[in-house]
């Protein structure tokens, strides 16, 4: 029997699957010894810091996270942080492989003047924020305007126009942080306005997340008619399934009756935006118009000004790179998964890009594990312990975790949520050691 050290960088679903793929493909002759190493205290990626807090189910997943750390083979290492507290040459030197999964949390940016102005943000930065990630707890989120300007076509950028627009009482049994909660209640923003560069046929939205707007219950959701049937019109019936779905999503919501509550969240498609205007801080953006031709995307030459007092871009993301591994195009250099000429791998958003949902990703870990499997020489040559590089720093282990997660359940019950969740490090790092 032999047993293979395997390291995998970051918890969130990618390195889960990753886990629960070599303890599927473990055979008497092969077994492995997984330490997942986590930058925060906390597990599970943005499954906790990015889902939706208004779409408790899709986090149930987080179910089959925790089985897979208790099946054993598996240690956790909270709070630490590759390239902070341990490099990757040591990393590379101790364990058999190393599975970076590290995922891709840089906003990518408009590129376009004035976006560095006051209130105009990055969704890569606002999400975590009402999701309670310790990182983002201080961030400067202005509220105090009427209109919000959301850029985007995907479910992040109606994740977050959803966010600012319903209304924040149907927040109050949900695990959103509840600075975010306290601040949602006195905002004083009552229209969003999603603006896409394309048209409705092009939209990254998923049909599911269109079929639930029409129920947010204080909100209007307003999509042009014209718009949507002329996007209809150019498809044909020859569109992809997933087009047409989420362009009969779209008609339904036009074709709804009128409702007429105090908050509004409009969709705007064929508008580019070319400048944040404002002095210091973001006082309005200003658009191209843009026309579908022949298929393509191409400007009328017309303008379009939306005043507002808060702009936040999701369109999309990238990944930070960690000292010793090899990035391109905002993503793990990788083939196939295998990081040329090392014994490091690479799966999830890291591999990939952000594209993708939960699911996505253990279908892909799962292909990236054969290949790691195959390339295992016949004896495991690697020796040591992370904790030996680790002498004195604070490590959150899988035991730890289970106590944070205790007392955040528990915080919930009383109030009818899910969770409360810790948001500041040292009380997270406080509670792992809780008795
Ligand atoms: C706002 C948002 C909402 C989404 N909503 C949905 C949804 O509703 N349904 C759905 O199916 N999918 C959704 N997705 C997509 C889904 O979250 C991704 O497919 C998935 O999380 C990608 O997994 P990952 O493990 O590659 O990355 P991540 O989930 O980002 O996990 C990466 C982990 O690595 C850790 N890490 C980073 N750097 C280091 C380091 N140097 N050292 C140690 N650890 C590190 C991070 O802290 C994190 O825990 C959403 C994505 C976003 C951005």
């Amino acid at each position: 029997m032999s047993t293979y050290r395997i390291a995998i960088v970051g918890a969130g679903p990618a390195g889960y699957f990753a886990a629960q793929a070599l303890q599927n493909l473990a055979t008497p002759e092969k077994e492995f010894a997984i330490d997942m190493i986590e930058r925060l205290p906390t597990p599970w990626g943005l499954v906790r810091s990015g889902v939706a807090p208004d779409h408790p189910k899709i986090k149930t997943v987080s179910k089959v996270f925790e089985k897979i750390a208790t099946a054993g083979n598996f240690r956790l290492f909270g709070n630490v942080e590759l390239g902070r507290d341990i490099t990757t040459d040591q990393l590379v030197d101790i364990y058999d492989a190393v599975i970076v999964a590290t995922g891709s949390s840089l906003g990518k940016k408009l590129g376009i003047p004035g976006e560095d102005l006051h209130a105009s943000l990055s969704a890569a930065d606002f999400v975590p924020w009402y999701n309670a990630h310790p990182d983002y707890k201080d961030l400067e989120v202005p509220l105090d305007c009427e209109t919000a300007v959301v850029i985007g076509a995907g479910n992040v950028a109606m994740d977050v126009a959803r966010m600012l627009a319903l209304d924040p009482g149907e927040l109050d049994a949900t695990d959103t942080a509840h600075h975010a909660i306290d601040r949602f209640k006195t905002s004083k923003i009552r229209r969003v306005i999603l603006c896409a560069r394309r048209g409705p046929e092009h939209a990254a939205f998923t049909a599911p997340e269109l079929r639930e707007l029409p129920k947010l219950e204080h909100t209007n959701v307003i999509m042009n008619k014209a718009e949507v049937d002329a996007a209809i019109a150019r498809v044909g019936e020859n569109a992809e399934k997933d087009v047409k779905s989420n362009l009969s999503a779209m008609e339904l919501i036009t074709t709804r009756d009128e409702t007429f509550h105090d908050r509004t969240l409009e969709f705007k498609f064929l508008i580019a935006p070319t400048e944040v205007l404002g002095d210091v801080r973001t006082e309005a953006v200003v658009f191209a118009v843009n026309k579908v031709e022949d298929g393509k995307i191409v400007p009328t030459g017309e303008v379009e000004t939306i005043r507002c007092g808060l702009v936040i871009s999701a369109i999309g993301y990238s990944a930070e790179s960690i000292n010793g591994v090899p990035y391109k195009n905002g993503k793990i250099d990788n083939n196939e998964g295998r990081v040329e000429g090392t014994n490091i791998y690479a799966v999830g958003w890291a591999k990939r890009g952000p594209s993708g949902v939960i699911g996505t990703n253990k279908s892909d870990a799962s292909d990236v594990i054969k290949l790691l499997i195959e390339d295992l020489t016949n004896s495991p040559k690697k020796k040591g312990d992370i904790s030996s590089l680790l002498p004195g720093h604070e490590i959150v282990t899988q035991e730890g975790w289970e106590k944070i997660n205790a007392t955040e359940v528990t915080r919930g019950e009383t109030l009818g949520k899910p969770r409360v969740k810790a948001v500041d490090l040292a009380e997270l790092l406080y509670l792992a050691k809780s008795k």
